[in-house]
Order: C-alpha cells, then sequence, then structure tokens
C-alpha cells in the first residue's frame, strides 16, 4: 500500500463497541481488571504507562516510519529526553548535530552535562568529523537532518554505517522531513525522533512527540523510559495527531509546493541577499538532499540586504505570515531564530555554525501560494 492510504488506515479499526469509524478519546486514568489472575489482559492498566488512543497513534508512526515500534510523549523535548535515558548514563559520551533544534542543545548543555554526560557538538554533515568526536564512552550518536534553522543535511546512511560500526545508536530527528519524504531507519539509522506539534498535527494545535525504533531492544529501554518518567502523550492530543497525519503527504505536497515558488520569488528578489531551500539549483547540498529524501519540505530561511535590522523589519511589517515559534502548521509562520526559538544557543556558538542575526526562517504553510508571496513582496517594499 502506498503512504498516503497507510497514513489513513494503518492503526485504526473501527471502534469495537460502536463501529466508530474515528479511533475515540479514551479519556480514562484506569481500567478495570477481570480478576488478579488475568491483570493486563487487556493490554492496559493505568493511562500513564498506556492509552488506547495513544497506542493507535504509535501504530500509525511505526507503520510510516517502517519501524518496529513507536512511543509518544507529551512534547518533542520529551521525546529526545527519553532517547538520552536511554542510551547514556553519568561518564558517558554523546556526538549530536552542532545545528539543531534550540531545545536539544540547551537539554544537553544545561541539564545533561550536570548529571555527569559528556557531550560534542559535531559538524555532522562532515562523516569524518563525526568519525574524529568518537571517543571510547560514545554510547549516542544524535543527528537533524535537515537541521534547524540552517536546513544543513547530514548523510543519514553514512553515519549510521560508522555508527554501526561501533556498536553505538544512531538517532536522528526527522522532524523536518517526516516519513512522507524520508525514513532514516531504511537508511539504516536504529531510532527516529519527532516532535509531532509540528507536521504530524499540521494545524498548530497540540504539542507532542514520538520515538520510532528499529528493533525490540531499543523499544523495550525507550518504552521503560516512557512509563518511570511519566511522559507520555495525553490521549486528546493522540487523537488531534491522528486526524492531522491522516491528511500528512496531502499538506506536504502542497507546503513544499508553495514552499519552491516563495524561495524563487525571494531569490529573484533585489533586496534578498541570500535564500536556503533544498530545492533550489542553488542549494550546497542538493546531490545529497536528493539521495536520502524524496521531497524538499517547506522550510526555507533567507537574508534580506540591511542585515538583521532589515530583517527585523521585514518580521515586523508581514501581514497574512504570523510571526511566531512553531513550524509545520497550514498556517505560514515567519522566525527569527535569534530572538526566539535558538536564544538559549551562546552567540559565539551560534556564530560558528551560521546561525545569523539576520537569519529568517520560514515555515511555509497552505495558503494560496500567490498570497503568501503578495504579502512577502509588500514587506519586502518596507525594508
Ligand atoms: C520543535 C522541535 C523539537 C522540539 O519539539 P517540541 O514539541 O517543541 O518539544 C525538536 N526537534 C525539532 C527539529 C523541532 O523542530
Amino acid at each position: 500500500m502506498g503512504f498516503t492510504t497507510k497514513q489513513i488506515h494503518a492503526g485504526v479499526r473501527p471502534d469495537p463497541i460502536t463501529g466508530s469509524i474515528v479511533t475515540p478519546v479514551y479519556q480514562t486514568t484506569t481500567y478495570v481488571q477481570e480478576s488478579v489472575d488475568q491483570y493486563l489482559a487487556k493490554g492496559y492498566s493505568y493511562s500513564r504507562s498506556a492509552n488506547p488512543t495513544v497506542t493507535a497513534l504509535e501504530h500509525k508512526l511505526t507503520v510510516l516510519e517502517n519501524g518496529h515500534a513507536c512511543t509518544c510523549y507529551s512534547t518533542g523535548m520529551a521525546a529526545i529526553q527519553a532517547v538520552l535515558q536511554a542510551s547514556l548514563s553519568a561518564g558517558d559520551h554523546a556526538v549530536i548535530s552542532d545545528v539543531a533544534y534550540g531545545g536539544t542543545y540547551r537539554l544537553c548543555t544545561k541539564i545533561y552535562q550536570r548529571f555527569g554526560v559528556e557531550f560534542t557538538f559535531a559538524d555532522t554533515s562532515n562523516p569524518s568529523a563525526v568519525s574524529a568526536a568518537l571517543r571510547d564512552n560514545t554510547r549516542l550518536i544524535l543527528t537533524e537532518t535537515p537541521a534547524n534553522p540552517t536546513l544543513k543535511l547530514t548523510d543519514i546512511a553514512a553515519i549510521s554505517e560508522i555508527a554501526t560500526s561501533k556498536g553505538i545508536p544512531h538517532a536522528v530527528d526527522n522532524t523536518f522531513l517526516t516519513p512522507y519524504y524520508q525514513r532514516p531507519l531504511e537508511l539504516g539509522a536504529d531510532i527516529v525522533i519527532h516532535s509531532t506539534t509540528k507536521y504530524f498535527d499540521g494545524h498548530n494545535a497540540t504539542v507532542g512527540g514520538a520515538v520510532v525504533t528499529k528493533n525490540a531492544q531499543w523499544d523495550d529501554a525507550i518504552r521503560f523510559i516512557q512509563n518511570a518518567t511519566g511522559v507520555i502523550m495525553s490521549p486528546w492530543v493522540a487523537w488531534l495527531t491522528m486526524q492531522g497525519a491522516k491528511t500528512l503527504s496531502v499538506r506536504m505536497d502542497r507546503q513544499s509546493a508553495n514552499a519552491m515558488a516563495v524561495a524563487k520569488f525571494l531569490e529573484s528578489h533585489s533586496k534578498v541577499e541570500r535564500v536556503c531551500y533544498p530545492g533550489l539549483a542553488s542549494f550546497s547540498q542538493r546531490e545529497l538532499a536528493r539521495r536520502q529524501s524524496s521531497g524538499s519540505g517547506a522550510m526555507l530561511w533567507f537574508e534580506v540586504r540591511g542585515g538583521a535590522q532589515a530583517g527585523k523589519r521585514l518580521m515586523d511589517a508581514v501581514e497574512l505570515c504570523s510571526l511566531a515559534e512553531n513550524l509545520g502548521s497550514v498556517e505560514t509562520l515567519i522566525t527569527h531564530p535569534v530572538t526566539m526559538t535558538h536564544a538559549d544557543v551562546e552567540p559565539e556558538e551560534r556564530a560558528r555554525v551560521g546561525i545569523t542575526d539576520g537569519l529568517v526562517r520560514l515555515s511555509v504553510g497552505l495558503e494560496d501560494e500567490q498570497d503568501i508571496i503578495d504579502d512577502l513582496s509588500q514587506a519586502l517594499e518596507l525594508v
């Protein structure tokens, strides 16, 4: 079956009692057991451990990422934490992409370092930099590709090969492209992470996360963390995310087409210094993008001539585009990473990895392409 059929039907069965075609929200804390001897006979005991609505979403994401199993979390950060907790102990070391979601960097440097875990933030777009960063105590390689916000790509197959040869798990944050365009497990990765807040929800309605694993060993380790630390997704969020997931490919296709049109418009505009979008011929890692993903996604960034001040004037001048954090939703969102999503990354570190003060991030939405272009066009006249 094709991806679009699977995104609608995988994990979902008509409700056994009523026939309801949409999985109900099982809004319950506990589950009545038949007898002490038949404890857990129906698979559920307490909603911190598992919940049928959450389970349905987990099954769907497992199928879409072509994995062994999935666990869902209260947020994307909780999903990333579960992977860190399942793989690292005090004294261990992890290699992380030097460009990644700002919250990932903050979690590692501000919290896990306090517990005695060491990190190297490496340029994972360069496999030899990853090999060079490995130590005897390295227990995890975590990459994000395309990276938030610079869109730098990591070669998933090459890094997975390095990881496998050393017996280290390779986890990939696949939030930006989703399994519709990129499936890291098929390229050799062990674990896939999502902020479902973004494209799976797609409607700016929830925050959530997911971890899809390749085998039972990793699933057991991570599922234990999901229960022990109490970070499971709520049934209501799972229900909304499942409804969003049913239209993922349709939204991704349309939003990517919009992003391509917007990127071309910006590239040809005299007030725009540069544009970065993986679908443009000018994208520096075009060949890798083609090799490991089947689409370019709907995230892009650009710099306005006149630097940070001009960029800020543009972000204040847009009307249809919303100045907001988040990405992947039907609404076009414009973000200033230095002030917003990556404010907790030190200025020197930001400069080192290319997150400039003038970088404007655009999450292209589902509106009519001409309306998005018209809005940016009128705003560019004002800078
Ligand atoms: C947003 C985001 C996260 C964090 O997810 P939350 O749901 O906001 O906790 C992690 N990784 C990437 C790539 C993101 O864009």
